[in-house]
């Protein structure tokens, strides 16, 4: 008998999709069965040791595993620290995430064909049988065969239905932890502004971009005079605060389509599509003078920390250059603003 379409369209379901929900969901089993929570590290863990990609966080979790010590969410912590913090992690955990966003869209396509394919393939054949049963009645028991059979298949599709299905459900949740552990990957604990790796990957983005369009794209780097002051005679804590007042006045300053993130320690950079050397400099520098001329006081303990100025260095982008000829430029105007004596902004050359 010719197969139905929809049989074989389920045999040719993408591989991506069962590698993807296979691992995923080796990994709840694994997390679930060892007494883990499932959180972002358990589960990225596990994940990438069924996928086998870091070869060496294999050993060293079989060796926990062989001992049955210390197998705790806190281990899975730092064991992902040291092997999925990486930039390779996160490389990988990006692609992992994207894969899976187009896998869920086509499963649920092929959910949807799938139906459709066995209730057409159920009409058409009760439609024949009905016409031949009139016309030949010899054949009879074939065509009831024949019904059944599609019955059959129409039932058997409702399974795969339920069953993809869940698998759908799966993935979707397992895209949210995915989700939750890249933007984690991506974010300044301390301030939620984007951290290094993001900016490194977003000043790429906008600088093909503004290549493309012909248009400007400026960079402004920040950093806080004297901080290390601020650090010695108040505590690190009161530092840390600062740096939060920092990041919430740089992002409140900004347009929709501006990017600011924490650069480094006391380090802030911020792209600014479709802006010239000269409206950047003026944004830093409504930015300088929001810090020069207001004192910043610890909310809690009132206690007066006194003015607090930062530097700045800007320059646009010039098509073709490298990035990291462009940061070190905009680096050296911020160096030349420190040099002159601080709590300024002077634009590269
Ligand atoms: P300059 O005006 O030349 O920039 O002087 P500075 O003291 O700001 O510069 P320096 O680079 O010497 O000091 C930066 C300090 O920032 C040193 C480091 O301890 C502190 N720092 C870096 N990261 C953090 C952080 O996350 N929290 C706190 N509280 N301090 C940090
Ligand atoms: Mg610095
Ligand atoms: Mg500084």
């Amino acid at each position: 008998m010719h197969q139905p379409a929809t049989e074989r369209r389920f045999a040719n379901a993408p591989c991506e999709f069962s590698r993807g929900t296979d691992l995923a969901t080796l990994a709840l089993a694994s997390a679930r069965d060892h007494g883990l929570t499932v959180t972002p590290n358990t589960f990225s863990v596990w994940y990438e040791y069924h996928r086998g990609g870091t070869p060496e966080l294999n050993r060293v979790l079989d060796i926990l595993l062989s001992t049955k010590l210390g197998l705790n969410e806190e281990r899975f912590a730092s064991l992902h620290a040291k092997y999925l913090g990486g930039p390779q992690a996160y490389l990988a955990l990006r692609g992992t995430s994207e894969r899976m966003q187009q896998t869920i869209a086509a499963v649920m396509t092929l959910l949807h064909g799938a139906g459709q394919d066995a209730s057409r393939f159920g009409a058409a054949v009760q439609h024949a049988a009905e016409e031949v049963i009139v016309q030949q009645p010899s054949i009879v028991g074939l065509l009831r065969g024949l019904l059944a059979q599609a019955q059959d298949v129409v039932a058997r599709t409702r399974l795969m239905e339920a069953d993809l299905a869940r698998n759908a459900d799966l993935m979707q949740s397992m895209q949210r932890t995915l989700d939750e552990v890249r933007r984690d990957a991506m974010t300044d604990k301390l301030t939620a502004l984007a951290n290094r790796r993001h900016f490194d990957d977003t000043m790429q983005t906008m600088a093909g971009h503004a290549t493309n369009d012909a248009s400007d794209l400026a960079l402004i780097l920040i950093d806080i005079d004297h901080f290390k002051r601020i650090n010695d005679r108040f505590g690190h804590p009161v530092g840390d605060q600062v740096l939060q007042l920092v990041a919430t006045t740089v992002r409140r300053n900004l347009r929709a389509d501006d990017f600011a993130a924490r650069y480094g320690g006391e380090e802030f950079a911020i792209l600014l599509p479709a802006t010239g050397s000269g409206a950047a400099a003026a944004i830093a520098n409504r930015l300088r003078e929001a810090f020069a001329s207001n004192r910043v006081v610890v909310r809690e303990s009132r206690l007066s920390i006194g003015v607090v100025t930062i530097s700045a260095g800007v320059a646009t982008y010039r098509p073709g250059e490298s990035m990291a000829d462009w940061l070190r430029r905009t680096d050296t105007a911020l160096y030349a603003a420190k040099q002159d004596g601080r709590n300024r902004v002077t634009q590269a050359e």
